[in-house]
C-alpha cells in the first residue's frame, strides 16, 4: 500500500511527478522548462516537511501567513531557501516579511505599496490581480490595476517582477490565466522587465503554463494534504 512508504519517499515521488508534469506542459507550450520556477507551497506543513524538501533539491517555497511564514525562516535560515509571500498581507506586517521574503507576491493595494516603501534592498514583488467579482478574495481589481503599477514603479525598495493570480472557482482556468496573460502586456508597456506571471497551482499549473507563467505555486500535488489548521 503507499501508505506504508515513508513519507519522505512519497514527497520524493510527488516531487518528481510535478517536475515532469511541468516539463511536458511547457515542451508542450513550445516553453523551455528552466524558464519555470516552481515554487512549493509549505503552509500549514511542518519545517521539518520543508527540510526534506530542500534536501530534495527545492529552493523556493511558499507560504501565506506571516508568523508561520516567519517562524519557518528563522528556523531553517541555514538552509538558504528563498521564501516567497503568496498570502494576503496586512499593511501592519508589511516591513517584518521584506526582512525574510525574497519575493511578496500579494501586493494588491497603494497602502501595503507604501508600507513596503524602502531604502534598502529591493524585494521582488507582483501585483495580485483580482480575477472574481469578490473583492474578498484579495488582489486588485483589474480598472484599478494601472495606477497600482505605476505606484510600485515610483516606490523605492520594490523590484516589479509582474503579475499574480489565482483562478477563480467554478470557471475554467485557462481563460482566466489568459486575462492575466494580457493584463502583463499592458502592464509592460510601462516597464519591460515586469513580465513574469506567478500562476499555476495543484489542478491548473498545466493550464497556467500553457499562458506562460513563470512561477507556479503548487503545494498539495507536492506535499500531499495540508494538516487541519489548528
Ligand atoms: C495554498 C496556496 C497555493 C497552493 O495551493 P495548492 O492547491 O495546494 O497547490 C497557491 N497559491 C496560494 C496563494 C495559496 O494560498
Amino acid at each position: 500500500m503507499s501508505d506504508a512508504r515513508p513519507a519522505a519517499e512519497s514527497l520524493a515521488g510527488r516531487l518528481a511527478e510535478v517536475t515532469g508534469r511541468v516539463s511536458d506542459a511547457a515542451r508542450d507550450a513550445d516553453r523551455d522548462p528552466a524558464e519555470i520556477t516552481t515554487i512549493v507551497v509549505t503552509k500549514f506543513h511542518p519545517a521539518s516537511l520543508v527540510e526534506q524538501l530542500a534536501e530534495l533539491g527545492v529552493r523556493d517555497v511558499g507560504e501565506n501567513r506571516h508568523q508561520e511564514a516567519q517562524a519557518k525562516a528563522a528556523e531553517l535560515a541555514a538552509l538558504d531557501l528563498r521564501w516567497h509571500f503568496v498570502g494576503q498581507l496586512q499593511s501592519k506586517k508589511a516591513r517584518q516579511v521584506r526582512a525574510y521574503a525574497s519575493a511578496i507576491h500579494s501586493v494588491d493595494r497603494p497602502a501595503l505599496v507604501d508600507a513596503l516603501r524602502s531604502d534598502e534592498a529591493s524585494v521582488d514583488c507582483f501585483v495580485q490581480v483580482n480575477l472574481t467579482d469578490d473583492a474578498g478574495r484579495g488582489g486588485v481589481a483589474p480598472d484599478d490595476l494601472e495606477a497600482l503599477v505605476a505606484h510600485v514603479l515610483e516606490t523605492p525598495g520594490l523590484r516589479l517582477r509582474g503579475l499574480m493570480a489565482v483562478a477563480p472557482l467554478g470557471e475554467p482556468a485557462r481563460p482566466a490565466f489568459a486575462r492575466v496573460r494580457a493584463m502583463s502586456e499592458l502592464v509592460q508597456k510601462s516597464d519591460l522587465t515586469a513580465r513574469d506571471l506567478s500562476m499555476g497551482m495543484s489542478h491548473d499549473f498545466r493550464d497556467a503554463i500553457m499562458e506562460g507563467a513563470t512561477h507556479l505555486r503548487i503545494g498539495t500535488a507536492i506535499t500531499g494534504n495540508r494538516p487541519v489548521a489548528g
